[in-house]
């Protein structure tokens, strides 16, 4: 028997699937637990409209944040509440199943890698774009996590240092080069250009993240500017990421990583002018993710069942 329930908590969601030998076969989504309170209530509903009527050999839950996965702890994150939850130990508890608890960016790498785009890799980064840069490395089939916390690319600095992250930092990577930073140099153009294309295509002078990218893929010329002035941001970021860890394939994926060629082709040009001996040296193949946002969830339930079996 080879069936298991994946949860992936996000900043805005909970997304849990039924994995059932290796095939998605059932899935429910809603908006996030609002409080680390209700972090355990919210899994183990979702556990319950999935599971029943079936056998359910382990449950896996990815969380954004930072997770110890010894321990299964979830120690905190900046989009979701709640300090120091033993979710593993608290789920085991409810449900009477092994449990696994990791990072949503590794659940999801470690998804792509059985299932999607990292398939073969030896060497993998997966780095997802959204409401910041997560990140998680795939090295010989297994997931490094550091002492555990391994991964946090969005943190980074970038050298400039203009803009106050999340994090209370300044000048992180993902300021620069993910969803919020789209935003804020959307709002920028459209106050400099109210009668430009994008403003007429949004409607808005502070459009969201989807909004810029639905008019780009719909070919508006600014939208598609400012995407590829984010995707050189990251490019700039990824050179030393390369440079680190000298993948064999980089997967881009999250809601901004998502748009596809006209995010990856500057994010391929950006970081291939900045990398270090580029001349000696092939850039990795720097691809999207290909399973969409049911990853985490999925990621989640093969590594409880690899983990816990
Ligand atoms: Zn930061």
């Amino acid at each position: 028997m080879n069936s298991a329930i994946g949860v992936d908590i996000g900043g805005t969601k909970l997304l849990a699937v039924r994995l059932e030998d290796g095939n998605l076969a059932d899935e429910f989504k809603t908006s996030k637990p609002d409080d680390g309170a209700v972090m355990i209530e919210g899994i183990v509903a979702a556990f319950n409209k999935l599971a029943q009527g079936h056998e359910i050999a382990a449950i896996g839950v990815g969380v954004a944040g930072l997770v110890d996965f010894e321990t299964g702890t979830f120690a905190w994150g900046p989009h979701v509440d709640g300090v120091n939850i033993r979710v593993r130990d608290e789920l085991s508890t409810e449900l009477g199943l092994p449990v696994a608890v990791d990072n949503d960016a590794n659940t999801t790498a470690f998804a792509e890698y059985r299932l999607g785009a990292g398939q073969g890799s030896e060497a993998m980064v997966m780095l997802t774009l959204g409401t910041g840069i997560g990140g998680a490395m795939v090295f010989g089939g297994s997931l490094y996590r550091g002492r555990g916390f391994a991964g946090e690319f969005g943190h980074a600095r970038f050298a400039r240092g203009e803009h106050v992250c999340d994090c209370g930092q300044r000048g992180c990577w993902e300021t620069e080069a993910a969803g919020p930073a789209l935003e804020r140099l959307a709002r920028q153009l459209i106050s400099d250009d109210p009668r430009g294309s994008l403003a007429t295509v949004v409607d808005d002078v502070a459009p969201s993240g989807p909004a810029i990218s639905a008019a780009a893929s719909a070919g508006d010329p600014q939208a598609i500017a400012l995407i590829s002035q984010v995707g050189r941001n990251f490019g700039q970021g990824l050179a030393s990421v390369i440079s680190i860890f000298d993948p064999d394939r980089v997967v881009i994926g999250g809601g901004l990583g998502s748009i596809g060629e006209i995010l990856l082709d500057p994010i391929r040009a950006s970081a291939n002018e900045a990398r270090y001996a580029a001349e000696h040296k092939e850039l990795p193949d720097i691809v999207g993710a290909q399973l969409g946002e049911q990853a985490g969830a999925v990621g989640a339930a093969l590594l409880a069942l690899e983990e816990t079996q």
